[in-house]
């Protein structure tokens, strides 16, 4: 008798909570040059029937760039945030990194030949409609007749905490991370035929794929010019994580090319005489500055030195080489934020000390809605393999 009765209290509790199908139908009707918009996300809400709570506030965010709107104002409420959103425009020539404060190479010559540009993307959220456009999260250039795919790890369906399915049992649909074209990044090593390489994952980093908590990557190589007939919109996901946020609202990137030189960790294997390992010794101050603002970039970039947290962890292709640094996902996009600034352009500075509050703020220090913990995902890539396997590495 009791259990029924908490049954139904459940059922009419969960009967009051709006619907994330409602808020997005709402957001579907807005014309699309709507100056302005009000918009409560609530902490509850249910979606295809289940209940959910904040997590899908990517998908909200992500629906209204659709409509041009972004976050202008923010404020916590009983029963969840209450949102502005506006229209606010980019202007990409302030998205530049300042010089280095000096040139390390004259300070060290050892470092010459250890230089290597790297592309920062700056990603700043906009929806653009050309689907084949290099991009972080948005709408992939993607076939309809190819199924938009799912998590193929039938540990979703099997692996249960407290009795609970992990995932609820569902193995979930994939969502877009990152589609690069050749048209905009010919160094990427393409697989042959293929001019886009989309990079999707699995968005649940629960003990389901391995005993780390990540997602579950899925490349797919592709030629733009045998899509006739794409899908004009992903499928919303059926599952996101309640803690992380691994669905990225829409990007654009705003690349820039900087010269960087190898972090502290991949120095350590260089020769015992080495110079450089001298000026380590000897040199506080230069190298404090070497690590934070000289030697690698953090934030989302192609290519050049991976700007590790922890040690060097480049992963070894089946092939037995060890692979090459595609591509470094930050969430956060900058990191040591209190004393080194030098990778964060000056136009950007101001959100520092306003992201807490402030959502255009936050949007500047973190575009995409990421949230792996203030942690990155270090692609890589076999270039030598025909197949051009891709992996990532993650480290906190
Ligand atoms: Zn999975
Ligand atoms: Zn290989």
């Amino acid at each position: 008798m009791a259990k029924k009765k908490i049954q139904a209290e459940c059922k009419i509790d969960q009967d009051d909570y709006p619907t994330l199908e409602s808020i997005l139908s709402k957001i579907d009707a807005l014309s699309p040059d709507t100056p302005s918009f009000d918009l409560l996300i609530p902490d509850r809400m249910t979606f295809r029937g289940r209940p959910i709570w904040r997590e899908f506030q990517a998908v909200i965010l992500d629906r209204l760039l659709s409509k041009g709107l972004v976050p202008v104002e923010r404020k916590e409420r009983a029963k969840g945030k209450f949102f502005k959103f506006g229209r606010v425009t980019i202007d990409p020539s302030t998205l530049r990194t300042e010089p280095p404060p000096i040139d390390p190479v004259e300070r060290v010559p050892a470092l010459g030949p250890l230089a290597k540009n790297t592309t920062r993307l700056h990603p700043r959220r906009a929806f653009f409609p050309d689907l084949a456009a290099s991009k972080l999260g948005g709408t992939f250039l993607w076939p309809r007749s190819e199924p938009w795919p799912r998590c193929d790890d039938p540990r979703h369906q099997t692996i249960r905490r407290q009795r609970r399915l992990l995932t609820d049992g569902i193995c979930p649909l994939l969502v877009g991370v990152v589609q690069l074209n050749a048209r905009d990044f010919p160094e990427i090593p393409f697989r042959r035929g293929a001019d886009l390489l989309q990079l999707l994952w699995c968005p649940a980093p629960e003990a389901v794929h391995d005993d780390a908590y990540f997602p579950k990557l899925f490349a797919y190589w592709r030629n733009s010019k045998k899509v006739n007939d794409p899908l004009s919109a992903h499928p919303l996901p059926d599952y996101v994580d309640g803690m992380f946020n691994y669905f990225p609202v829409s990007c654009q990137f705003f690349p820039e090319t900087v010269k960087e030189f190898p972090g502290p960790a991949a120095l350590y294997e260089l020769p015992e005489d080495n110079e450089i390992h001298k000026v380590r010794e000897t040199d506080e101050d230069f190298w404090s500055l070497y690590q934070f603002e000289l030697s690698t970039c953090p934030g989302t970039k192609l290519g050049g030195h991976p700007c590790w947290s922890q040690g060097d962890d480049a992963p070894v292709c089946d092939c037995g080489r060890e692979m090459e640094f595609l591509l470094q996902l930050f969430d956060w996009e900058y990191t040591n934020t209190d004393d080194h600034q030098r990778w964060i352009p000056l136009a950007d500075r101001w959100a520092l000390k306003k992201w807490r509050k402030n959502p255009a703020a936050e949007a500047a220090l973190r575009p995409p809605y990421f949230e792996f913990g203030h942690t990155a995902y270090y692609f890589f890539i076999c270039p030598k393999c025909r197949e051009r396997p891709v992996r990532f590495v993650h480290q906190r």
